[in-house]
């Protein structure tokens, strides 16, 4: 008997998965269980179309028997069996169905990924074992066969003894080492596990004896192992049933057993579609923040099943990054089993799986929203920063999808609100969206800027999150209506326009401003009366696009590029500081630039700005107490 060959490319991957430091290896065990599946398919399909052939639901399944003496886990399935030439041709070259893309040039790295995501069949078990011994008889044939081989240098074939119909693959477990462990894979709980996790849903018994311990009749203390004939998996998925027929609970145990978080679901959405594709999803929206979600650790995606068998973890093109809270697994039977994952990110029907459960999951969220608006208030809570950062990126083209899923602390209601409510509330003569931004509420209630829209009684919208002036700037409008932030220069308030006394009083106070102006030089780019403040005597207001709040985020971010919004010092000609400044400029300049420097100080301490010489200014307010 001579060993034949391995096909080149083959023994390319085979050397790659042999020698892959891999860590889901475990996913050896669903190929094999998914190829023992289609097997029994195969078999069942010529049972129900040929008559000759006897039906017994019973004698269908995969039977998983491990020898721990012996280091052998043994996978048997009763299905249709594979003839010496399709041993030959099924197992002699690798990836045959030729969905898996490999490149020659390929890295080991890529190696990795092709292993990790989808797995490539039957040669996937040389990850856990040193040799494969492959039994079966195929439908009709009288002899048996034997295919063994011990990894990239080839493989046997022989007449074998089989009595029964059907295929068993014998793994001889590796040997664990120092650093790995492979002993694993001869243990009862951890193959229950992978089963559970993997292939839970095969719609065919998976059997396992398992061992079981009973007190010996008569005795108190000694125990006689038995096994017992177990069958594994439920067989029936979730998702293949009837939502009408599941309970809350079925939902939210499905999502503890498949580790998708240690709260309970905030809302799940149960999918059937039928139509250009068809595919069945259970999604979730959850309730608590996943601890890692706003770091770079956390990984965002769907579980991708084809035809119930499991062929990724986390697919994150069925997500768009502002959902990647949602968990959940989508099932089709129009995608293949061995795509390969770069095929999988150009697949149309992938894409429109994707672009189905986008809207699916905004219309559920809207929902929500209009259905219950507790509960969207506590999901808004945990992620609609996440919201916020999708209408940021992508310079808004997602604006669409997000704005009507967008909530505000509004200064009139003292609650959340929409946008739409807001506009729906705009009085005729308010021609924008005004919001003022700030690190918590009872600080922006308290900031002098919002007196004038305040006393004007528009409603404003406060920000407090860094994200939301960005993200409004991206969207520039809402139902045409612009934003505007209270500290900008021109509101749009009739007060803007100046009366002629104001203007004879500008005028007026024009030495004192161009000295104060002078006195402050680049660090604001005008100083001017206020039209705003009613009862403080100072603040800042901003021209241009980039905004107080904008700066305070940017120079708070590792790379900051001490970028500054363009300032304005805004003085309250009805104060009674007024009259000092004014004195002061009539009698003593020294007086009045030291005055400049404390108001301009105390401008920035109210909008939450570092004070740039903290020493200068503790030493003025000295001087003035003096
Ligand atoms: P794939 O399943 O993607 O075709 P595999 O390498 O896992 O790739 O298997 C190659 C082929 O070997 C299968 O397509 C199938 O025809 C055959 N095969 C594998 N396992 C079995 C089995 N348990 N019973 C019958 N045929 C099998």
């Amino acid at each position: 008997m001579t060993k034949k060959e391995f096909k080149a490319e083959s023994k390319r991957l085979l050397d790659l998965m042999i020698n892959s430091i891999y860590t889901h290896r475990e996913i050896f065990l669903r190929e094999l269980i998914s190829n023992a599946s289609d097997a029994i398919d195969k078999l069942y399909y010529k049972a129900l179309t040929d008559d000759t052939l006897t039906f017994d639901k019973d004698s269908y399944y995969i039977k998983i028997s491990i020898d721990k003496e012996n280091r052998l886990l043994t996978i048997t399935d009763t299905g249709i069996g594979m003839t010496k030439e399709e041993l030959e041709e099924n197992l002699g070259v690798i990836a045959k169905s030729g969905s898996l893309s490999f490149k020659k040039d390929n890295e080991l790295k890529d190696g990795y990924d092709i292993i990790g995501q989808f797995g490539v069949g039957f040669y996937s078990a040389f990850m856990v074992a040193d040799s494969l011994t492959v039994i079966s008889k195929a439908l009709g044939e009288d002899k048996a066969y034997l295919w063994k081989s011990e990894g990239a240098e080839g493989y046997i074939i022989e007449e074998a003894q089989k009595d029964t119909l059907g295929t068993t693959i014998a793994l001889k477990i590796k040997a664990s080492t120092e650093e790995e462990n492979f002993d694993e894979y001869l243990e009862e709980y951890r193959i229950r596990g992978i089963i559970k996790k993997y292939s839970d849903f095969i719609r065919y018994p998976i059997k396992m004896d398992v061992t079981r311990h009973e007190l010996k009749e008569g005795s108190e203390s000694e125990y006689i192992d038995y096994n017992e004939e177990e069958t594994v998996n439920s067989m029936v998925p979730l998702w293949r049933k009837n939502k009408n027929e599941l309970t809350d609970e079925d939902y939210e145990n499905f999502y503890s057993e498949k580790h998708y978080g240690f709260d309970k679901p905030l809302k799940h959405i149960h999918l059937s579609i039928d139509g250009a594709i068809s595919y069945n999803a259970i999604l979730f929206i959850p309730e608590k923040i996943p601890f890692d979600y706003y770091t770079k650790e956390y990984e965002k995606g769907l579980e991708l099943y084809s035809s119930g068998v499991m062929i990724m973890h986390k697919c994150a093109d069925l997500l768009p990054d502002y959902f990647s809270f949602v968990k959940g697994m989508v099932d089709s039977e129009d995608l293949s089993l061995n795509i390969s994952r770069e095929i999988l990110q150009h697949d149309r029907q992938l894409k429109l799986i994707a672009k189905n459960i986008k809207n699916k999951i905004k219309n559920e969220l809207q929902e929500i929203l209009k259905e219950n608006r507790e509960k969207y208030e506590e999901f808004f809570q945990a992620f609609g920063r996440q919201l916020k950062y999708g209408i940021y990126s992508e310079y808004g083209a997602n604006k669409d999808t997000l704005q009507d899923l967008l909530m505000f602390y509004s200064s009139r209601e003292k609650k959340l609100v929409t946008l739409s409510e807001y506009v729906e509330r705009m009085p005729e003569d308010q021609k924008y969206i005004y919001y003022a931004s700030g690190d918590s509420i009872p600080r922006i209630e308290k900031s002098p800027q919002i007196e004038l829209v305040s006393e004007k009684g528009y409603e404003i919208l406060f920000f407090t999150e860094d994200i939301d002036e960005f993200a409004v700037s991206m969207m520039m409008n809402y139902q045409d209506k612009e934003f505007k932030s209270v500290a900008s220069g021109d509101l749009g308030i009739e007060a803007d326009e100046k009366t002629e006394e104001e203007e004879s009083r500008e005028a007026d106070n024009s030495k004192l401003f161009d000295f104060m102006k002078e006195t402050l030089k680049d660090k604001v780019s005008d100083v001017r009366a206020s039209k705003r403040l009613k009862k403080h005597p100072v603040c800042l207001s901003n021209k241009g696009e980039l905004t107080i709040e904008m700066e305070k985020v940017l120079s708070a971010m590792p790379n900051n590029q001490n970028i500054k919004a363009d300032k304005i010092l805004e003085i309250n000609t009805h104060h009674e500081v007024f009259k000092s400044l004014q004195d002061a400029l009539e009698n003593d300049k020294e007086k009045l630039a030291l005055y400049t420097g404390l108001l301009y100080n105390q401008a920035l301490l109210i909008e939450g700005l570092p004070i740039e010489d903290p020493v200068e200014f503790a030493d003025n307010m000295t001087k003035i107490m003096k």
